[in-house]
């Protein structure tokens, strides 16, 4: 069975046509949703409408979700792009969708699978913290019952894995860094498509799989994760997309320029 995982699509229809078609290629048996479907780009309610239409097994909803399905337009902690975003974004979208993304739970373990999927981190999900290190990852561990544990939200994707009791040496949790790209060479930066984990039996695994809609690892190309449970491997993708179109959009639609010049530096 291959699950797709979507992440912080954000409204990019650009980049969400992208992904669903290399699902399609790779022959995607289901769908899994990390929140964040709306907010910052052009086309929220057409990223609702691919997004409901999917075989989704699960969806979680995300801190742009929340505040657009709530009536209250205060959001405090958001900078002001953000904020003019979400009120631009609950004006698209009818009520229908609006509660939908209200009754979406916070965190989920999804039936029949070993995964579990939250938006931002399984230790407090409400409070939309991040999990950039290996002392964010073990708060994260805690709370993991299951093999595998997807999160998005930083828009920045990160890998770790906590070893079984049995095999610990110096450190139980340690980051994946081939997942991360860190320090890449300028080249295959941009060259390589996706990065793969072979899941090893007994650990646990942690994995953000960065964002469709609005990537801030400095990569724009966009990001998600599709795990094969037959192979037990998972795979993360980034596609380019037509940014340009994303970008006329987002200025169209008089949301602000920054929230279009960023798309380009992946930032
Ligand atoms: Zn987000």
């Amino acid at each position: 069975m291959k699950y797709a995982i979507l992440s912080d699509v954000h409204g990019n229809l650009e980049a969400l046509k992208v992904v669903l078609a290399k699902c399609m290629e790779v022959q995607v048996d289901e769908y899994i949703s990390l929140g964040d479907i709306v907010g910052y780009n052009a086309n929220p309610k057409e990223c609702l409408d691919r997004m409901r239409s999917l075989k989704l097994v699960g969806a979680v909803k995300g801190n742009h979700d929340e505040y657009a399905a709530s009536n209250d337009n205060t959001m405090e902690g958001f900078n002001p792009h953000a904020r003019t975003a979400v009120i631009w974004t609950k004006s698209q979208l009818p009520p229908e969708d609006r509660a939908w993304l209200a009754s979406l739970p916070m965190r989920l373990t999804i039936k029949g699978t070993l995964i579990t999927a939250v938006h931002a981190t399984l230790d407090s999900p409400d409070t939309w913290g991040y999990i950039f290190d290996v002392h964010h990852a073990a708060d994260n561990f805690a709370y993991q019952f299951t093999p595998l544990c997807f999160i998005g939200h930083s828009h920045v994707p990160v890998a770790f894995c906590k070893k079984p009791i049995a095999l610990y040496s110096e450190r139980m949790i340690t980051e994946i860094e081939e997942w991360v790209d860190k320090n890449p060479s300028p080249g295959a930066f941009l060259k390589a498509d996706s990065v793969s984990i072979d899941l090893e039996p007994g650990f646990k695994y942690l994995l953000n799989v960065g964002s469709v809609g609005q990537p801030r690892n400095k990569d724009p190309r966009a990001s998600f994760a599709i795990y094969d449970s037959d192979v037990k491997v998972v795979t993360r993708y980034r596609l380019p997309y037509d940014i340009r179109t994303a970008q006329e959009k987002i200025i169209a639609s008089g949301l602000p320029e920054r929230l279009a010049s960023r798309l380009e530096r992946g930032t």
